[in-house]
């Protein structure tokens, strides 16, 4: 195999770590440079404000993680996270109608971020040739004539002076703020093109105490409301450590307030009671927390005719969706598995490690194209959401809204859907016939439960 001698990754959350078990295969040395600092446990950090709220993960995203770290789903599950059947064990209330509840084999793991991310930093931290170097910002790239030649860095050590270290590839992975389109623009390069789709959401989170899963009724609740007048959701999640974690949500600028009547006021304003009887009648743990997302956003990096070698960016760097699709792990797996592919084939042709960069970059966004289209595409069904919708907008809605009322009677229906929902199966398939044909036929009319 063509081996290449160092990569440098900005950013240790999840599509860092991903990324770097990768490069590890492909490269003598992989240094990760974190600007947090990095403990042993699963505490939430500065750098990644999110990981105080809901993180599913969606099956094809803990699929890859599992296949590029074998035994980490038991290794999450003896940590205490819970193992749940989706279609089965999830009470999911969605466009006013209840889904079925039904056996499917879609078996994920529900735990807190901080704890997912934690078990694979440990896994990355075992490997020999990667180092993760945390309380260190990176703060430029170096550059030469048409490349990236590194990262300039400045550790947060008392008396640490500004370094430039040399790689031969650096891999973007600093999230939502990258600094990319900036320190591109700076070496001379124009921005990227850039769909930002504003959906105005905010989250409240608060933790509450869990019975064992096998004493309750579910193990999953999710009140998703019917658009364009309902924009109120709630989620009651189990984690480890014996809790739930509850999240009240809302778009287009319909916040929940984070006092205990207000957030009590807001559960019951829900499509269904549920998640109000259970707040009102579980024990909270903690205060809640709140977050504010504005907009989906994509950068079109694959656009631009000009483009440095030595380049890489990927996960919410490259693209962010609206955190209630739950859609941002699993699609920096999938960057992470297009990067291992263009890394394999680059080596079985002896590409320079330049021609296999450009590759990712246009590779990439056709996996992007689906989780994007189904994020900013619902987010329109919202009047208040502004932004250019992906082409066929309307249609899909109008199409995905007949398969949402159907997964409420159509056992067949409800089990595509959550295949391709889980990016299991290509999103072609919830044309198939078995599905088309029941959506243009038997009457879909959403009735309110
Ligand atoms: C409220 C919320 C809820 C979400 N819920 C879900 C969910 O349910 N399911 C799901 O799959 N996804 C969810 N997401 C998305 C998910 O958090 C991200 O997609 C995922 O973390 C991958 O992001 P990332 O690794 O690219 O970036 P991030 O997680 O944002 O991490 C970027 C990292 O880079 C570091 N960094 C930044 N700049 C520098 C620098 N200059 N030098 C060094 N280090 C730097 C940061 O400290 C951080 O560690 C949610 C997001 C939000 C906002």
């Amino acid at each position: 195999m063509n081996r290449h001698t160092n990569a440098v990754v900005i950013g240790g959350s999840i599509a860092g770590l991903l990324a770097s078990r990768v490069l590890a295969d492909h490269f003598d040395t992989v240094t990760i440079f974190e600007k947090d600092r990095l403990v042993d446990n699963a505490e939430p950090r500065i750098g990644v404000p999110q990981g105080r709220h809901v993180h599913s993960i969606w099956k094809r995203g803990l699929t890859l993680m599992e296949e590029s770290f074998p035994g980490l789903t038991s290794e999450l599950v003896e940590g205490g996270s819970a193992e749940v059947e989706m279609t089965k064990d999830f009470a999911w209330y969605h466009r006013g109608v209840w889904k079925l509840r039904v056996p499917s084999g879609i078996r994920i793991t529900c735990q807190t971020r901080p704890f997912l991310e934690w078990h694979i930093r440990r896994r990355v931290r075992q490997i020999s040739n990667v180092s993760l170097v945390d309380r260190c910002t990176v703060k430029r790239f170096a550059a030469d004539t048409g490349r990236v030649t590194g990262v300039v860095i400045q550790s947060h050590r008392a008396g640490a002076a500004e370094e430039t270290v040399a790689a031969d590839l650096v891999v973007d992975a600093s999230g939502r703020g990258s600094r990319t389109p900036h320190w591109l623009e700076e070496m001379g390069y124009e921005r990227p093109a850039m769909s930002v789709i504003d959906v105005d959401v905010g989250y409240a989170t608060r933790f509450y105490a869990r019975p064992p899963l096998e004493e309750h009724p579910w193990n999953a609740l999710i009140i998703a409301p019917t658009p364009p007048h309902g924009t109120r959701l709630g989620v009651v999640f189990p984690v480890e450590g014996q809790r739930w974690i509850v999240m009240l949500g809302g778009w287009n600028g319909d916040h929940p307030p984070r006092d205990d009547d207000g957030l009590l006021e807001f559960a019951r304003s829900l499509e269904a009671p549920d998640i109000y009887t259970f707040m009102r009648d579980a024990e909270p743990l903690t205060p809640s927390v709140g977050y504010r997302f504005r907009a989906n956003t994509r950068r079109y990096y694959e656009r631009m005719h000009r483009f440095p070698g030595g380049l890489i960016v990927l996960g919410d760097s490259l693209c962010s969706f609206n955190p209630i699709y739950g859609q941002g792990m699993t699609t920096s797996a999938l960057d992470a598995m297009t990067l291992r592919e263009c890394l394999e084939r680059g080596a079985h042709k002896g590409d320079s490690l330049d021609a296999i960069a450009n590759r990712f970059r246009k590779k990439v966004p056709r996996r992007l194209e689906a989780p994007w289209r189904m994020a900013a595409g619902e987010d329109m069904n919202w009047p208040g959401t502004h932004g250019d919708a992906p082409f066929g907008t309307p249609l899909m809605n109008w199409y995905f809204g007949r398969v949402h009322a159907l997964a409420a009677r159509d056992p067949q229906v409800l089990v595509r859907f959550v295949r391709v929902a889980n990016m299991i199966d290509s999103p072609v398939r919830i044309f198939h016939p078995r599905v088309l044909a029941p959506v243009l036929t038997r009457s879909a009319r959403v009735g309110r439960a």
